[in-house]
Order: structure tokens, then sequence, then C-alpha cells
């Protein structure tokens, strides 16, 4: 299989990734910020987050980790393309379904409403299993030990370290809304966890 495959699938899903956030990221700028759980921690997650994205990015663009290249296998890159679609709609699905309750960091906005339907339904982190389907897909297609987990790896720590003081912010916010919500779903995989 042609090494340009791998990266012109990196290449196209990472631009469908920015223009589905997008238009939400420019929306939240717009809507004010009435409780803010975002510390330093926070701060060193998304820097994190935004290198685990960029490396896959470098990768395609310049051979500084051509000393970490595998031979590419048809069947992963098949395997990761399906992760990185299903990833991709979900990611756009969570976005639509949150609206402007949306935020790339722990904050609660003004009229935020708790979201209970669409995919939202039964898992409460809709856009954590898409972010980790996208991750997967990408160690998957990109046949490079440094360029391919290195989403996946950031991403795992982002959601580690993120997930419960942001159950914990809605606990707060919503109280026994957010409680009954939480006692009848599961965090990320609809009936197992
Ligand atoms: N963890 C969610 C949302 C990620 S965006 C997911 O993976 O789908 C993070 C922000 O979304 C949080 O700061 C919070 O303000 C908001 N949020 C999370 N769950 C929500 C829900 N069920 N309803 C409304 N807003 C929610």
């Amino acid at each position: 299989m042609n090494p340009w495959t791998a990266k012109a699938t990196i290449l196209i899903a990472s631009v469908a990734m920015i223009a589905i956030r997008a238009p939400h990221g420019r929306r939240s700028r717009g809507v004010k910020v009435v409780m803010s759980r975002k510390g330093t921690m926070e701060t060193v997650l998304l820097t994190l987050a935004w290198l685990g994205f960029l490396v896959p990015l470098i990768w395609i663009a310049s051979p500084a980790f051509s000393f970490a290249e595998y031979p590419l296998r048809a069947s992963l890159v098949m395997a990761g393309i399906a992760c990185l679609a299903v990833g991709l709609w979900l990611f756009y699905r969570s976005h639509a379904d949150l609206g402007s309750n949306w935020s790339i960091t722990l904050e609660v906005r003004e009229e935020h409403r708790l979201i209970t339907d669409g995919v939202y339904r039964s898992v409460r982190h809709p856009m954590y299993t898409a972010l980790l389907l996208y991750s997967i897909g990408q160690a998957l297609v990109i046949p490079n030990w440094v360029a391919g987990p290195s989403y996946l790896i950031a991403f795992g720590i982002l959601f580690a370290f993120r997930v419960r003081a942001e159950e914990r912010m809605m606990l707060d916010q919503f109280g026994d809304r957010y409680a009954k919500y939480v006692a009848r779903t599961k965090r990320l995989i609809p009936g197992v966890w």
C-alpha cells in the first residue's frame, strides 16, 4: 500500500475534525461563562492534547519521525479508516446535541441546559468516545511508533485527569438531575462502562 494513502487519510480526517469544531469554537466565545473550573491542570491537559494532535500533522509534512516508521498494512489502515469515520460522525453529532452548552474546558455557560438526549441518551461522554475512536483510528492508520499513538496517549491522559472533575462540576450545577442521569447512563460505551 502506498504510504501516501495513510498521509492523505490523516490529513482529510484532521481537516474534518477542525471543520466540525470551528463553528462551535466561534459561537462559544460569545456565550457568557458563569462557572469556570479551568485551573492549571486543565491548561496543561489542553496543551498536551493540542501537541498530541499536532504530531501526526508534523509526520505528514516532514521526515522528523522517520526513525520510528514501520511497514504499512492494508488491514490496519482499513480498520483505522472505519474508526476515524465513526469517530468523526460521533464528534459531529455530540457537538450538534450539546449546542451552545459546549465548552473546550470545564465551564458552565449562561442558560446552560443539561443535555440527556440524542447521543447523550445512554452515555455521558459521547464526545470523548468520539475522540477515543478517532485516536485509535490514527494509531491504526499511521505506520509510525511516535506519530501513530501520540493523540491516543495525549487524549487518554486528558480523559483520565478530567472526567471526574467534569462530572463533579455537572453535579454541583445540576444536582439531583445529574445524579439521576449518572445512575441511568455509562461513561463512554453504552451498556458497558
Ligand atoms: N464530556 C462531554 C462533553 C465534552 S465538552 C462529552 O464527552 O460528550 C465539555 C463541556 O460540556 C463541559 O465543560 C460541560 O460544560 C459540558 N457538558 C458536559 N456534559 C454535558 C451535558 N450532558 N449537558 C450539557 N452540557 C454538558
